[in-house]
Formats: C-alpha cells, sequence, structure tokens
C-alpha cells in the first residue's frame, strides 16, 4: 500500500493471488484532442493513450485480459458519432495491441448521474478494476467511484504519481515553497488559493484574476475581466495573508483606442489588461528562482495572442531554468509550457488541471476515496 493509504497494482496482483487469465478494467483518461474534417475525425495528439501504457502493458506482461474505458469531448448523455471512441481505438490499437476499449462512457447519463446499472454492466465479468484517469477522479462519476465498491481495484501508474507528486505539497514541501496562479477566472481557484494560502512560503498571482484582487484593494480596473461577486473574498485573503501575496506590479494591456499599452497597477477608463507587464514578469520569475518547490497553475496573461504572451513566458522559462522541484498544473498552462518547447523543463506536468487543483485543496478526490475504501465503502 502507497501514498495515501491506495492499492497500488502490485496490491492488486497481490489480492488477485495472479492476474493470468484475469479480465481487468481499466479507466483510463482519453479524453484526446481531435480534428474534424467532414465526417473524418483524427486524434491530433496521442499524449494520453501513451500515458496509459505503463498501466496496460504491466498488466498485459502478466497475462491480465485488459479493457479499457474513457469518457470523449461531452456527448450529452445521448451516444453521437462525433464523440466515438473509434479513433482512440485505432491509434490505442497501434500501441497497445490486444487492448480492448469501450464505447464513450458519456454516451449513456449513468455515467455522470453514478447509476448504479452503469457500474453493475462496467464490472460484469470483470476480476479487478484499475483507475489510471486522474484528470476525472475530481469527479463522483460512475466509472471512477463505482467499480472499487464492487472488485478488487487499485490505482495505475499514471494516478500514483500524481498523488505521490501532489499530496507532499500539502505537507512536506521542500522550502522556499512557491505558488504561481493565474488563469481566467479566480471564482474557479478560490478554494485552492486558500488551502496554499495555509503552505506557501509565496504566491504570485497573474491572470485575469489579478483584476479581482486589484478591485480588493479599491485600484480602478478598466475593462479587464474581474468577477465583482469575488471581491469580497479577494480583500479577505489580502487581509489573511498580505505578505505571502505577490500582485502584479504593471500591467500589458489595450488602451481605450485598442493599442498596446504598459500600465501600473492603475488602469484607465477603457483599458483592458491582459498580461502582467515586464516589471512583474522579472519579479515573478525572481520569487521563483528563490524557491525550492514551484507549483504552477494558469498563465499570466492571454498568451494566445502573442502580444501578451511575454508574461507568460517568463514564468514558463523561470519555471523551466529553477534547479527546484517543479509542477505544473492546468490544461492551458501546460499547453502554454508545451508551446514554448520548455515541458521536457519540469520536473511533473499533471495530466488533471481541475483535478489537480481538488488535490490540493482538499488532500483528496472522489476517485481515490473509493480505491481507499473500496468494498468495505458503501455496499
Ligand atoms: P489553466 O487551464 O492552466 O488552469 P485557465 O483555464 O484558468 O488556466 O485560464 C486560461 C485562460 O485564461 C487562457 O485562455 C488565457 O487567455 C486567459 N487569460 C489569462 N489572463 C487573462 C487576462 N488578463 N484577460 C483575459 N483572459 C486571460
Ligand atoms: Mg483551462
Amino acid at each position: 500500500m502507497s501514498a495515501g493509504g491506495i492499492p497500488t497494482l502490485e496490491d492488486l496482483e497481490t489480492e488477485l493471488g495472479s492476474l493470468a487469465g484475469k479480465r481487468i478494467l481499466v479507466r483510463t483518461d482519453f479524453n484526446t484532442p481531435l480534428e474534424r474534417e467532414g465526417d473524418d475525425v483524427r486524434i491530433t495528439d496521442d499524449f494520453r493513450i501513451r500515458a496509459a501504457l505503463p498501466t496496460l502493458q504491466w498488466l498485459q506482461e502478466r497475462g491480465a485480459t485488459v479493457v479499457t474505458a474513457s469518457h470523449l469531448g461531452r456527448p450529452e448523455g445521448r451516444p453521437d458519432p462525433r464523440y466515438s471512441m473509434e479513433p482512440v481505438r485505432v491509434r490505442l490499437g497501434e500501441l497497445a495491441p490486444g487492448v480492448e476499449l469501450l464505447e464513450n462512457l458519456r454516451f449513456d447519463p449513468g455515467e455522470e448521474g453514478n447509476d448504479d446499472a452503469v457500474i453493475a454492466g462496467l464490472v460484469e465479468g470483470i476480476d479487478g478494476y484499475v483507475n489510471d484517469a486522474f484528470g476525472a477522479s475530481h469527479r463522483a462519476h460512475a466509472s471512477i467511484v463505482g467499480p472499487p465498491r464492487r472488485v478488487p481495484s487499485a490505482m495505475g501508474r499514471l494516478l500514483q504519481r500524481e498523488v505521490e507528486i501532489l499530496l507532499p505539497l500539502r505537507t512536506a514541501p521542500k522550502r522556499p515553497f512557491v505558488a504561481v496562479l493565474g488563469g481566467a477566472k479566480v471564482s474557479d481557484k478560490l478554494g485552492v488559493i486558500g488551502a496554499l494560502l495555509d503552505t506557501v512560503d509565496a504566491l504570485a498571482i497573474g491572470g485575469a484574476m489579478c483584476f479581482t484582487f486589484f478591485a480588493a484593494q479599491g485600484h480602478s480596473i478598466g475593462d479587464s475581466l474581474f468577477e465583482p461577486d469575488q471581491v469580497g473574498t479577494c480583500r479577505g485573503l489580502l487581509e489573511r495573508a498580505a505578505e505571502a501575496i505577490h500582485l502584479p506590479s504593471d500591467i500589458v494591456g489595450l488602451t481605450a483606442e485598442g493599442e498596446v499599452a504598459t500600465f501600473g497597477t492603475r488602469l484607465p477608463e477603457g483599458a483592458k489588461g491582459l498580461d502582467i507587464g515586464p516589471g512583474s514578469a522579472a519579479e515573478f520569475g525572481d520569487v521563483v528562482m528563490e524557491a525550492r518547490t514551484v507549483f504552477w497553475n494558469g498563465p499570466m496573461g492571454m498568451f494566445e495572442d502573442e502580444r501578451f504572451a511575454a508574461g507568460t513566458r517568463a514564468v514558463a522559462q523561470a519555471v523551466a531554468n529553477t534547479k527546484a522541484f517543479t509542477v505544473v498544473g492546468g490544461g492551458d498552462s501546460a499547453a502554454a509550457l508545451a508551446a514554448f518547447g520548455l515541458d521536457d523543463d519540469v520536473d511533473h506536468v499533471s495530466t488533471g488541471g481541475g483535478a489537480s487543483l481538488e488535490l490540493l485543496e482538499l488532500g483528496d478526490l472522489p476517485g481515490l476515496a473509493a480505491l481507499r475504501e473500496g468494498r468495505s465503502g458503501d455496499g
């Protein structure tokens, strides 16, 4: 039994005696990006399929028959050929011959509804279950929380690595521990900000999120994105941890006339902040370089537009350069890192955005709790 009291693949093998001839259901995250041309659907990136290979191959090497299951896109609870698993099945067949793949789990509303009938269908004829879908483990969906209550279960290698890296950030990070948070919506991340403030030595905040904090400080923010109903909460966080929180000291954005400009921390009427400024990028880089542990989630600006990518690039560069232990979570942050060609220079890029934040915030996820409780769960 390893990280967080959750059974590993080895524990599953012990429990089942042998895996030879056993039928093992593996919940994977094959929610891969797709490209459509008329009726033709192709996978544009097979990263998530390759990420599951260590678990799939480990099981196959021991003689198990491996059946995988995943969701893909948002088919709204009914069969939709646009979200068929077929393109994934083709690539999986090349990478892991012999591994079966069920149809898109979300073709049935009972998947998201955590329906008993769906769970019964999934475990029928199955000897054991493995969860390797970290990115879906914060959801109490049927395929995540159901099978562990019915059959011997374990976490796969991918899930194990996420837990072993993320959980110690809550309890035993090498200090200084610095978190850099950005992205669009502060409301998505307030929970984790609150939890991180209990453990971090410094928390740098950029992205659109910083404007709700600026508003809490009484600064004018022009037309920048912000969430009026979160201003009070941000004010509370600033009162609680003024020393730990680093906000930008300058902002790059557009003037009311639509010209790119650099501002201080008070934006003129009609101006829109879209990136942290060069001074802040340097400061945040320094904060990162002083750390021994770094967690980064969320771009510093609208990095998809090259005019507003410099802040995110500076943070990505610092995260890549530092000798600290570095963890990046979040789909867009990971995409930014890859776009800058720096994804090989961090210690861990989490495969789950929402899941990594929720694990840092709460120290547990529904999918992990289900594995830990096993068949003593709720019967
Ligand atoms: P992640 O997926 O890494 O968790 P989010 O989904 O929270 O990140 O946020 C990413 C989005 O935030 C990006 O599309 C980016 O363009 C946007 N964003 C960042 N800063 C700003 C800003 N100042 N104004 C508008 N959008 C922003
Ligand atoms: Mg995102």
